[in-house]
């Protein structure tokens, strides 16, 4: 039960604040308490708009003396709509943006409202990047807590593995940096780990030079689904680290049901060209969208396919193999389609993030091959349990094919938690919540509670 905070005491906190407070029924509160998914509608008892690390102690610090839950906002993107709550204080840092970009050190330092399109805006223009997410409006903190898997993460890992340090404000409203050198127990839950563990402010990262790539895709119609994947399969798995496959089943608006690859090669140009033949070969395109085109570019390529505000529910399951049998049961369900836009995605793991020791991070499945994210997607509420049911009965057929495993930044609202580490892994992370929020302040996530 949280207990009742008037008007009057949260206003008080705006005073402590370079940023505002909204509260319920005020102007801007229900477009604030609105996150990518539309099937998420919670009521905080107020979002604070924080400009800076002082406004974050401040509302912690209010938060425990009030016995209110907190939920942090970065990005909004996640699935399982945990940027927000239920009558607890939601902690927003969409007004944090501030990037600092060191070319020679080839370090940039982002606040913790930082999305991927802002901070690949700014370290391109040093011919930088740091591996992000495929959807250049999701938050660098979400992805990069949960792991972080994108185009360059076969040549360089996820976005966990090049988080040098973080700023964070614990449970007790307290600062401290992690590192390898500083509270190194944080710094290793933190990466893997999600928003169990304090307010991330800033996130110090690695950086490489990315300029041009070669990348788009290709779109067959549904029918040739099977011979799709298969070829899919082939050249991804002989793919060097430096050329990330991805390929989908999926409806899309006006065109219907495709099956659909995505290349991204970052060697080469002819040896690029080259590499698609075998996909081109298959005949009867659709459309194919692939050239050289400028890193930034490429990172927004997918952001049609994920607007704001349709209703999405989740499943994902991790994969050492994509047999035939799998292929089939994707056919089989996209045939059978609920929603008006479920669709399934296959991502390609694998290179560095599988040479990262097993045990330098938070983060589990360094071993697997393909990650298949299935997505229930309705535009229309009445939709949602179709959807919902039609994306647990694939997970369900998939699971005795798959490892397991989840990744925790595709869990839905609900999903248990523990699949997305072993017993070893989540005991670990139970104690440093413990050690950090000993209180499970930070409980809207996909909740590790304290050992
Ligand atoms: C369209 C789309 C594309 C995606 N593509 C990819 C992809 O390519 N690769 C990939 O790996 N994942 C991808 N994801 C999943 C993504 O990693 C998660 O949704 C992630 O949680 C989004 O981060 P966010 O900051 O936007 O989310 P939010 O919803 O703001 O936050 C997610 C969780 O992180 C925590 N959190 C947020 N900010 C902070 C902070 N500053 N400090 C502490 N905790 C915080 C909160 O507890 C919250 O529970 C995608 C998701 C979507 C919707």
């Amino acid at each position: 039960m949280v207990p009742a905070v008037d008007a009057a005491t949260l206003k008080e906190l705006e005073s402590a604040l370079r940023g505002s407070i909204l509260l319920r029924g005020g102007e801007g509160y229900d477009q604030a308490r609105r996150v990518w998914n539309g099937m998420i509608d919670k009521r905080p008892l107020a979002i604070v708009r924080v400009a800076g690390v002082a406004g974050i102690r401040a509302s912690v610090r209010f938060a425990q003396t009030h016995g209110l839950p907190v939920a942090i906002r970065g990005g909004g993107h996640n699935v399982a709509g945990s940027a927000v709550c239920d009558d607890g204080l939601v902690i927003d840092l969409a007004a944090m943006k501030s990037i600092r970009v060191d070319p020679l050190a080839r370090r940039a330092r982002a606040e913790g409202g930082v999305l991927w399109g802002e901070y690949d805006h700014e370290t391109q223009a040093f011919g930088l990047a740091s591996p992000g997410g495929a959807v250049s409006t999701t938050g660098i903190a979400g992805l990069t807590l949960g792991g972080g898997f994108g185009y360059l993460s076969r040549m360089y890992g996820l976005a966990c593995d090049n988080l040098i340090s973080a700023d964070v404000v614990t449970a007790s409203g307290g600062f401290v940096t992690a590192s390898e050198d500083s509270n190194p127990d944080l710094f290793w839950a933190l990466r893997g780990g999600g928003g169990n563990f304090g307010v991330v402010t800033s996130f110090e990262y690695q950086l490489q030079p990315v300029q041009h790539v070669l990348t788009g895709f290709v779109a067959f119609p549904f029918a040739m689904a099977d011979a799709v994947l298969k070829r899919f399969r082939e050249v991804a798995l002989e793919a060097p680290d430096h050329r990330v496959w991805f390929a989908g089943a999926l409806q899309l608006p006006h065109i219907g049901k495709v099956a659909a690859v995505v290349m991204s090669h970052f060697g080469a140009e002819e040896e690029g060209w080259q590499a698609l033949r075998p996909i081109r070969e298959l005949g009867s395109i659709l459309f194919d969208t692939v050239a050289r085109v400028p890193y930034c570019v490429m990172q927004r390529q997918l952001d049609a396919n994920s607007p704001k505000g349709q209703r999405h529910y989740w499943k994902s399951a991790y994969l050492s193999e994509l047999s035939d049998e799998v292929i089939g049961l994707i056919l089989t369900a996209m045939e059978n389609t609920a929603g008006d836009l479920d669709q399934v995605m296959i991502e390609t793991h694998g290179g560095a993030i599988s040479r990262t020791a097993k045990d330098a991070t938070a983060f589990e499945h360094r071993q697997v091959r393909f990650n298949l994210g299935i997505f229930g997607i309705c535009t229309n509420p009445a939709l949602d349990q179709p959807a919902i049911a039609w994306a647990r009965s694939l997970y369900q057929q998939i699971l005795p094919h798959s490892t397991g495993g989840t990744y925790v930044n595709y869990l839905s609202e609900g999903d248990d938690v523990h699949t997305a580490y072993s017993d070893a892994r989540f005991s670990r992370l139970a104690r440093i919540k413990a050690r950090y929020d000993p209180g499970n302040l930070f409980r809207f996530n996909h909740n590790i509670a304290p050992a």
